[in-house]
């Protein structure tokens, strides 16, 4: 998915940080298992990126 100047997906609803194409979400994101190893890695370095990234 297209990441914006944040480095999150443009997909990503920022004010309820939920998906907002959920039902039509692409294959990648179907398959990648929440709560997972990379789920975690990809959780805490979002929290290092300062905003404006
Ligand atoms: S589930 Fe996929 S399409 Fe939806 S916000 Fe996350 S990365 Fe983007």
């Amino acid at each position: 998915m297209l990441r914006l100047e944040d480095g999150l997906c443009s997909a990503l609803d920022r004010d309820t940080w939920l998906c907002s194409i959920y039902e039509n979400r692409p294959w990648v994101c179907r398959e990648f298992e929440m709560g997972s190893y990379e789920c975690e890695v990809e959780r805490a370095e979002s929290l290092t990126v300062s905003p404006g990234r």
